[in-house]
């Protein structure tokens, strides 16, 4: 048996030092707070209505709207 079981370390996909904060069900890799935004938000994703990320940039920080 291996015992490295990262099974519940998460890590955030692009910085494995970084805690990953959010869960992407979509693509199922967690996201720190720097790269926390839907990698293709024009992708029909099943999971959107629950997604916290998606919510984030819906609802996010900036107040410009990008078109
Ligand atoms: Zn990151």
């Amino acid at each position: 048996m291996s015992a490295t079981t990262d099974h519940d370390e998460r890590r955030c996909a692009r910085h494995p030092e970084r805690e990953g904060r959010y869960y992407c069900s979509k693509y199922g890799r967690y996201l720190c707070d720097e790269c926390v935004s839907c990698a293709d938000p024009k992708l029909y994703c099943k999971y959107r209505s629950q997604c916290i990320i998606w919510e984030l940039e819906r609802y996010g920080d900036s107040g410009t709207r990008a078109r």
